[in-house]
């Protein structure tokens, strides 16, 4: 087995995608810390991933595990506390003024909330046109720009092009927040929890954009969200995260077939299933989710855990290759039932993945 290194220094087993060809996206051990207080809440801690042209890496795990936290620290918004964040090779994290205003440009956010994620008091032509005005694109590039990435996410300029945002369902202003990014080219796109506050029926046609899109233009895309049923369908591989830390890597039809670590098997059963025949043990993802002011010793899941033992209590399990592309932080981790059947998880309006 391979442990993820904690520096960058020599080869390294990092948890990425083998079929998209070099990294556009590169982080090592990035930690963030807040000040709470008189004391520091390290919201992430040492977490390390890659994603390539053209793949979506879904980050899971329960509210508050530090995957916001994680994709505005790869933002540099604000900047992480440690470690590096590579963007087609350049470091990020050293880069300041108008060269850091330029690496934000190359990868942008989608929000949760489409509808105050908008300027209220703009119009639609001109909150999806404003980046481009920024860096001083012609005015009528601008608009030849704003009519075809409108039309690229199902909107007609001629039809909304003149409302704002109160004007508009959440579908339309998550099409338009959508616009927005993609209108300045992004190499890496950053959805955090982008259909979680949308009605059920339109959330797989906002997925199913985002697909396109990732198709289209070659994004590398990290996809944040709670709904592992949502990753599953969107995500070429699953990240999965426990207070602060990356516990599970892999493939996501492998990662929902068998997981391997006990936080991830207990998040595919607290999710709704399919089949009712298949079986949920709710005592998993019984008792609280510690305080990251005051993580547990050892491994974080320890305390929710059916097989912890002492060891685990002791010694921190370190990310460590158990398969090809397989990644997991137990001492324990379950078997490979080797079975060819995946666990059955609801189905969004989208297709699953291949
Ligand atoms: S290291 Fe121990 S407590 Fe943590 S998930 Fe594995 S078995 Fe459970």
């Amino acid at each position: 087995m391979t442990a993820v290194a904690a520096t960058t220094a020599g080869p390294v087993a990092t948890p990425s995608g083998e079929q998209h060809g070099e990294p556009v996206l590169e982080v090592r051990n990035l930690v963030q810390r807040f000040k709470v207080g008189r004391r520091y809440l390290e919201a992430v801690s040492s977490v390390s991933f890659d994603i390539r042209a053209g793949e979506t890496l879904g980050l899971v795990g329960e509210s508050g595990c530090g995957k916001s936290s994680t994709g505005r620290a790869v933002l540099q918004m604000p900047r992480p506390t440690a470690g590096s964040v590579r963007l087609a090779g350049q470091e990020l994290t050293e880069l300041s003024g108008e060269r850091l205003k330029e690496a934000r440009r190359r990868m942008q956010l989608i929000f949760q909330d489409p509808v105050s994620s908008l300027n209220p008091r703009r119009q639609v032509r001109e909150i999806v046109g404003e980046g481009l005005s920024i860096v001083g694109v012609p005015k009528a590039e601008v608009e030849a720009k704003v009519e075809a990435m409108l039309a690229l996410v199902g909107l007609d300029v001629s039809i909304i092009g003149k409302r704002r945002a109160h004007q508009l369902s959440g579908g339309q202003c998550q099409r338009v927040a959508i616009a927005r990014a993609l209108v300045m080219q992004p190499e890496v796109l950053v959805c955090d929890e982008p259909v979680a506050s949308l009605d059920v029926s339109i959330q797989g046609q906002v997925l199913n954009i985002l697909e396109d899109m990732r198709q289209q233009f070659g994004l590398a895309m990290l996809f944040i969200s709670h709904d592992l049923s949502v990753v599953h369908n969107i995500c070429d591989r699953i990240a999965v995260m426990y207070l602060g830390q990356i516990v599970e890597v892999g493939p996501s039809v492998a990662m929902t077939r068998s997981p391997r670590h006990h936080y991830t098997r207990a998040l595919l059963d607290s999710v709704a299933v399919v089949d009712p025949e298949a079986e949920v043990d709710d005592r998993l993802l019984a008792g609280e989710i510690p305080s990251p002011l005051d993580p547990p010793s050892g491994c974080r899941f320890r305390g929710r855990c059916p097989r912890a033992e002492a060891r685990c209590a002791d010694e921190p399990p370190p990310l460590v290759e158990i398969e090809a592309n397989r990644f997991v932080a137990c001492h324990f981790p379950l078997d490979d039932p080797g079975g060819s059947s995946p666990v059955p998880v609801t189905i969004g309006a989208s297709a699953p993945r291949a």
